[in-house]
């Protein structure tokens, strides 16, 4: 039985299980994909402290972190279930079931994509998912953003004031954000808004990004926008299918935490990307992480007997 099984091995995770194997208790950590969605970025410039470095660097580096302490880390290996109880079962996808005294979960979150050709080849040379990330790198050059709702035209409104050009592509007739926000960014004057317009494809020179085409769906006929980049959103997806009907989530598929990460089930703690807690980045989630373990680690010491 573990003290403390950790169900993620991203930013979140990783935090937690050094927390967790700090205080010398029993250390698990259960991961699909040891690192992440780091291991998916290339330049990353907003973890504090290190001015610039690249995703599989910083996913290298948390893994020598977490195996420097004894924790017993399950890589490759997905959680299917969880069972609450007074000790907490996680049973995994491979039929092998794991039982903790306390859980936390990592399990982070992935961007929807648009699905159309180019998106993968270009994805970290032009195709982006995270304005906060990479919003500086398109200084001065002309970008677009996919989707109309709240996350589109925050984006939007924040890339105006750092790029040449901003053209919001949404698909439906209207866009779905708050009118605040909306009428914020039509009172920008280097911002264009085209409505009724699906991406059909993301066209490059063999190196980076240097147009898009859509479709005007009221037209039929066919554009193409000269940009330098193009910034996808239209969701993140909670990883947390596997989690329904046992922790509560939030109506996009978030577990619920309140300001201890403590979910909805005693026991069970939640941190990162996977959570109601705003603003996905690294630093967050790190942060967030060893906050989870270390109520986790409350929660042991008040409820185990001496
Ligand atoms: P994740 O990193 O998503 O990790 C989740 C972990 O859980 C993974 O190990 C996964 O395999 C595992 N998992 C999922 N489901 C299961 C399951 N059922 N069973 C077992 N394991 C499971 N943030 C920044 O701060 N700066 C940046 O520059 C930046 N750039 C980004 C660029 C890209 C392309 C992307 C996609 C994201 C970027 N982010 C950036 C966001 C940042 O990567 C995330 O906020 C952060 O990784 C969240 O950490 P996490 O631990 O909560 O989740």
């Amino acid at each position: 039985v573990f003290d403390m099984l950790i169900v993620g091995g991203g930013p979140a995770g990783a935090a937690a299980a050094i927390y967790s194997a700090r205080k010398g208790i029993r250390t698990g950590v259960v991961a699909e994909r040891f690192g992440g969605q780091v291991l998916d970025t290339m330049g990353i410039e907003n973890f504090i402290s290190v001015k610039e470095t690249e995703g599989p660097k910083l996913a290298a580096a948390l893994e020598q972190h977490v195996k420097s302490h004894d924790v017993d880390v399950m890589n490759l290996q997905r959680a299917a279930a969880l069972i609450p109880g007074e000790t907490i079962e996680v049973k995994l996808e491979n039929g092998a079931s794991l039982k903790a005294r306390t859980v936390v979960l990592a399990t982070g979150a992935r961007w929807r994509q648009m699905n159309v050709p180019g998106e993968q080849e270009y994805k970290n040379k032009g195709v982006a998912y995270c304005p906060h990330c990479d919003g500086p790198l398109f200084k001065g050059k002309r970008v677009a953003v996919v989707g109309g709702g709240n996350s589109g035209v925050e984006a939007a409104i924040d890339l105006a004031g750092i790029v040449a050009h901003v053209t919001l592509l949404e698909f439906d007739v209207k866009l779905r954000a708050d009118a605040v926000l909306q009428r914020k960014l039509y009172s920008l004057p280097n911002v264009t808004v085209l409505t009724q317009a699906q991406t059909t494809e993301v066209t490059g020179d063999g190196a980076r990004v240097n147009g898009l085409v859509y479709t005007d769906r009221q037209s039929g006929e066919s554009h193409r926008v000269e940009l330098e980049g193009i910034f996808v959103q239209i969701g993140l997806l909670p990883n947390t299918d596997w989690l329904k009907g046992t922790v509560a989530l939030s109506k996009h598929g978030e577990i619920e935490v309140d300001a201890h990460g403590r979910t909805s089930v005693p026991g069970v703690f939640a941190a990162g990307d996977a959570t109601t807690v705003p603003y996905k980045q690294i630093v967050i989630a790190m942060g967030e992480g060893s906050k989870a373990a270390l109520s986790a680690f409350d929660h042991l010491i008040r409820t185990t007997a001496p």
